[in-house]
């Protein structure tokens, strides 16, 4: 008979995040694999297990995944760990997840801590319809077209965000989203939990303390975000609120477009008005 693949999530920071069942799973198996070893072992001795390890991380996943399967069609139990939170979610686990699918093989979520889920919960916006983004792209054109794309998105948004990225992250939110409300969780469940929840400007203009981890999570519920926008955009000179679209990679003829449309006006007007400053 094939083994089980638990997907076990394990604490974000505070070790008492660990539920019954997750430890129950964890002294049961077989064999834990687990994105770091290293890491793993200090919860592990926390709880007082002793298991084998095997290092499951993202770059040698293609690897383990055939050797883990291998261990399950033999009909060994195996845990599926990440450093902290939920396994699967910016942190390996699809990959073995699908394999184990392919070969008729059960897989058992164990829930727990996901430090995306306890950021939107705090934070104070909808929680009727989020999205999960997870980390940005690393590049700056495709953060850019990234962002462009999740601007037309009317919900609240997740975002993860490494500590000495986090400001330039801002920026390009701002840039983006304009000067939306947002809320910052920093460090979950540690010591120094807090959550920020301003306008960006303002967040920018008080030097958030970028030590720890982020979540950000962003307001972009239209109904609330419409009203304040158009208010800015249409406070801005012409050039500015050219400015502030070719800043989002738009063409001239969509940008005068999207003038038109926010000023209700007709857009031969706006075109007019551009020609003549050339
Ligand atoms: N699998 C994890 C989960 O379920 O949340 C996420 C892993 S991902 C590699 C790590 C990112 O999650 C961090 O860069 C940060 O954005 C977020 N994160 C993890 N722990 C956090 C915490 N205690 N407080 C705030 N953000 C946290």
């Amino acid at each position: 008979m094939n083994g089980i693949l638990y997907l076990v999530a394990t604490p974000i920071g505070n070790l008492e995040d660990i539920t019954l069942r997750g430890i129950n799973v964890l002294k049961n198996v077989d064999i834990i694999a687990a994105e770091d070893t290293r890491h793993t072992l200090k919860l592990l001795n926390h709880l007082n297990i002793s298991k084998p390890l095997i290092s499951y991380y993202k770059e040698n996943e293609n690897v383990k995944t055939e050797i883990l399967i291998k261990k399950l069609l033999d009909g060994e139990n195996i845990a599926l760990v990440s450093d902290a939170g939920t396994p699967g979610i910016s942190d390996p686990g699809e990959e073995i997840v699908k394999e184990a699918i392919k070969n008729n093989i059960k897989i058992v979520p164990i829930p727990g801590a996901c430090a995306a889920i306890n950021a939107v919960i705090g934070s104070g916006f909808s929680t009727k319809e989020f999205l999960f983004v997870g980390f940005l792209p690393n590049n700056k054109k495709e953060k850019k077209e990234k962002l462009r794309e999740l601007k037309e998105i009317n919900k609240t948004i997740i975002l993860y965000e490494a500590p000495h990225r986090l400001n330039k992250t801002l920026e390009d939110l701002k840039d983006s989203f304009g000067d939306v409300e947002v809320s910052i969780a920093r460090e979950i469940t540690k010591i120094h939990e807090e959550f920020i929840r301003e306008k960006i400007s303002k967040i920018m203009e008080n030097n958030v303390n970028t030590k720890g981890e982020f979540v950000i999570v962003i307001n972009n519920n239209m109904e609330i975000k419409h009203t304040k926008i158009q208010e800015i955009l249409n406070n801005l000179s012409l050039e500015e609120h050219y400015e502030y679209y070719k800043k989002q990679n738009y063409e001239k003829k969509e940008i005068i477009k999207l003038i038109a449309k926010d000023r209700n006006k007709n857009k031969n007007e706006i075109y007019q008005y551009f020609l003549k400053a050339e």
